[in-house]
C-alpha cells in the first residue's frame, strides 16, 4: 500500500501510473519538505496529505494539458517562480526525459531546491537564483523552452510578461489557476497578443481531490516576443501590459 493513495488515484484518474521508484522520490521529497520547512520558510502548506494533494498532484494537473505532446521527448520545461519546486519537480518526476530549470528569486528556496535535487537524483534539472525579468533576456534561455510553466506566481497579465519571453516560437506557457478565470484572461488578452501568444484555451481540471473550481490556462506562443519584454524587476507586476 502506497503512503500516497490520493496522488496515486488522481493520477490513475488522468491515466498515469507512477513506478515504485517514483513513488518513493515523492515520498522524499515530502520528508525534505517538512524537514526543511520547520527552519526555512518554503511552504504554508506543512499537512503531509495537503502536500500529497495541494501540492504533488495538483501541480500535475499540468499533464491534462499537455496531453497531445509527446512525453518522451526531452521536451525543455522552465518553472517561473517555483518556490519549493512546484509545479516543476513533480513534472519531472513523471515525465522523466523532461530538462527541467528551476527559476526563483529567493535564495533561501533556490538552496533547498538544489538540495533536493540532489536528494531525490534528478538529472537534466537545473535550480536557477535570479527574477524573470532578467534571465528571460539572457540568450541562453529567451525562446528556449518547449513549455513553460507557473503556479501562484502572479495574476495572468503579469505572468504573460514573466513567461512568454521563455517560450520557443511553437511552445506552450501554461499556468494553474482558481478562482475567476474568466476575468483574468480577458484583463490579460492584450499582454498576451503583444508578446507573441495565442490560441488562450481554458482546461478544466477534474478530480475528484481538486474540486475548487481549478483551471489550466494555456497559450501557444505564435511569434517572437518584442525584445524589450519583460521590462525591468517590478515593473510586470506594478504596471502590468493593458491596452
Ligand atoms: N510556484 C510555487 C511558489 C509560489 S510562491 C507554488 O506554486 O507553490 C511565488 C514564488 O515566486 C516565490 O517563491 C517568489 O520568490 C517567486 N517569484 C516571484 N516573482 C518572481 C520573479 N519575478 N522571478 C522569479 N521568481 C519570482
Amino acid at each position: 500500500m502506497s503512503t500516497l493513495p490520493r496522488l496515486v488515484e488522481g493520477l490513475a484518474a488522468l491515466d498515469f501510473h507512477l513506478s515504485s521508484a517514483q513513488l518513493a522520490t515523492f515520498e522524499t521529497y515530502r520528508q525534505e519538505l517538512l524537514r526543511w520547512n520547520q527552519h526555512t520558510n518554503l511552504t504554508a502548506i506543512i499537512d503531509p496529505v495537503e502536500i500529497e494533494v495541494r501540492h504533488f498532484l495538483d501541480s500535475l494537473t499540468i499533464l491534462q494539458a499537455l496531453r497531445d505532446t509527446n512525453y518522451h521527448n526531452e521536451m525543455r520545461i522552465i518553472d517561473v517562480g517555483t518556490g519549493a519546486g512546484f509545479p516543476g519537480i513533480p513534472l519531472k518526476v513523471v515525465l522523466n526525459n523532461a530538462r527541467l530549470v528551476l527559476l526563483e528569486a529567493t535564495e533561501k528556496k533556490a538552496a533547498f531546491l538544489s538540495h533536493v535535487i540532489e536528494v531525490l537524483g534528478l538529472g537534466n534539472t537545473t535550480v536557477l537564483h535570479g527574477r524573470a525579468e532578467k534571465l528571460a533576456h539572457d540568450p541562453a534561455h529567451r525562446e528556449a523552452y518547449d513549455v513553460v510553466v507557473s503556479r501562484a506566481v502572479a495574476p495572468l497579465t503579469t505572468l504573460a510578461e514573466f513567461c512568454l519571453p521563455f517560450t520557443s516560437v511553437g511552445g506552450r506557457f501554461i499556468a494553474p489557476k482558481k478562482g475567476d478565470v474568466g476575468t483574468e484572461t480577458a484583463a490579460a488578452h492584450y499582454a498576451i497578443d503583444l508578446l507573441g501568444g495565442g490560441n488562450l484555451q481554458l482546461i478544466e481540471v477534474r478530480l475528484p481531490q481538486l474540486t475548487d473550481g481549478r483551471t489550466l490556462v494555456s497559450v501557444t506562443k505564435l511569434a517572437t516576443s518584442p525584445g524589450r519584454y519583460p521590462r525591468r524587476d517590478g515593473m510586470p507586476a506594478k504596471r502590468p501590459l493593458e491596452a
